[in-house]
């Protein structure tokens, strides 16, 4: 008889010859626990996606009342469903400017791609720019921004008229002109590392936008829903953009994604062709339920709030002559070794030690700081006493 983790790799596709393979049974708030009792810190939220943290009351709660009431009726934008209705009102009601019209989809990937879609049907432009070491997710369309070649190049042909500038660059913000359908960018980039660009970078950015006028597409994907300090992490910045893009966090640990436009943008994918972007799950009702609960549960215990400091205490006691520099902002942060080797020992001493973290798509030499927003002060300090005993203990090995 096979066991699980034999079953795994026998019968689930695998995407690297090294899964950590950890076999889990139950997740409660920031911890996870394994099939044999083991209890880990989650430092991730598997990514940035639990930030009301595991088993969630609100959420379960809402969960189930959707799913006895009703759960997939019809294909996305028939139907009128209140569980869609009411988070997105929630949602425009949360965001500024003309941001008021909210496309469910499912995915990170499926977001960006409509607001790709979007964009070029809105503008009738073709060329599209991105930033140098963004992740906007792993679809094909999506591929053909990706800021990696490496990610990339097996997988050509791509969608061509994609111009990769530097994040933060402000020469390179010449390149966007007449024939720019959009930028698209992630206001802090996640996997590259934890980057943060200046206000003064985005304002350019959205003047330069302005002046041509190609859409501004923000993917607050990974850094949105009360990550950085603030409910978008754009607030902190004083721009709004013309698309904005969630998911991971946006549904409080259930699948769901959303681009988000003002109404008249977004009304050009209802017209010439009309259905010009359909999705069978998109904005599944227990989804949708699970979201407003969870975006409820943030405003109502005032997580969002707390960030500002919880980050402050991670950044007070995580001092070590092992840990270069720690970037980011609020609890989005990186802790940068030397190596990658040196970043691999820490994290898999930190594994074995029962703190869960791992590092980033491109940049393996630094360590990921993403926990659930309710972490309390008790657990960050149990949370970072396990990561600086860990380097200690490879500096020993
Ligand atoms: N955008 C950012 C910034 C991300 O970090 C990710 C996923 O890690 C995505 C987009 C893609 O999301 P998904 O994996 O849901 O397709």
């Amino acid at each position: 008889m096979l066991n699980n983790r034999q079953l795994f790799l026998q019968h689930n596709a695998q995407t690297t010859f090294f899964p950590l393979l950890l076999e889990m049974q139950k997740a409660e708030g920031v911890m996870i626990t394994d099939v044999n009792g083991k209890k880990y810190f989650d430092m991730i939220s598997g990514i940035a996606v639990s930030n009301v943290g595991h088993g969630n009351k609100q959420v379960l709660d809402a969960i189930t009342e959707q799913a006895q009431s009703y759960m997939h009726l019809m294909v996305y934008g028939e139907f009128v469903q209140a569980p869609q209705v009411n988070f997105a009102k929630k949602l425009s009601d949360l965001l500024p400017g003309n941001l008021q019209c909210v496309y469910f989809v499912n995915s990170g990937a499926e977001a960006i791609d409509g607001a790709l879609k979007l964009a070029k049907r809105y503008t009738g432009r073709a060329e599209t720019i991105s930033c140098k070491n963004a992740y906007h997710g792993s679809s094909q369309g999506v591929l053909s921004i990706m800021g990696s070649e490496t990610y990339k190049s097996a997988y050509r042909p791509l969608i061509p008229g994609n111009r990769l500038i530097e994040f933060g660059n402000f020469d390179d913000l010449k390149h966007i002109n007449h024939r720019t359908a959009c930028v698209v960018i992630e206001t802090i980039q996640g996997e590259a590392g934890v980057r943060t660009a200046s206000a003064e970078y985005f304002k350019a950015l959205r003047e330069a936008c302005n002046n041509y006028g190609a859409m501004l597409i923000l993917d607050e994907i990974q850094c949105g829903m009360g990550r950085t300090g603030s409910m978008f992490a754009f607030e902190q910045y004083q721009f709004v953009p013309d698309i904005l893009c969630l998911s991971k966090s946006l549904g409080g640990g259930m699948p769901i994604g959303a681009f988000i436009s003002s109404t008249s943008i977004m009304q050009s994918l209802a017209h010439e062709p009309m259905l010009g972007h359909i999705t069978t799950f998109g904005g599944h009702p227990v989804c949708c339920a699970a979201g407003l609960a969870a975006l409820n549960y943030l405003i109502d215990n005032k997580v969002v709030e707390t960030v500002a400091k919880k980050e402050q205490l991670f950044r007070k006691k995580l001092i070590h002559s092992h840990i270069k520099e720690i970037r980011g902002r609020g609890l989005m942060l990186a802790l940068q070794f030397d190596s990658f080797d040196t970043n691999k020992r820490i994290i898999d001493c930190c594994i074995k030690n029962g703190l869960i973290s791992d590092w980033f798509l491109f940049c393996d030499n630094a360590m990921r700081l993403a926990p659930p927003l309710i972490i309390s002060d008790d657990e960050i300090e149990e949370a970072c006493n396990i990561i600086l005993k860990s380097i200690d203990e490879i500096i020993h090995q």
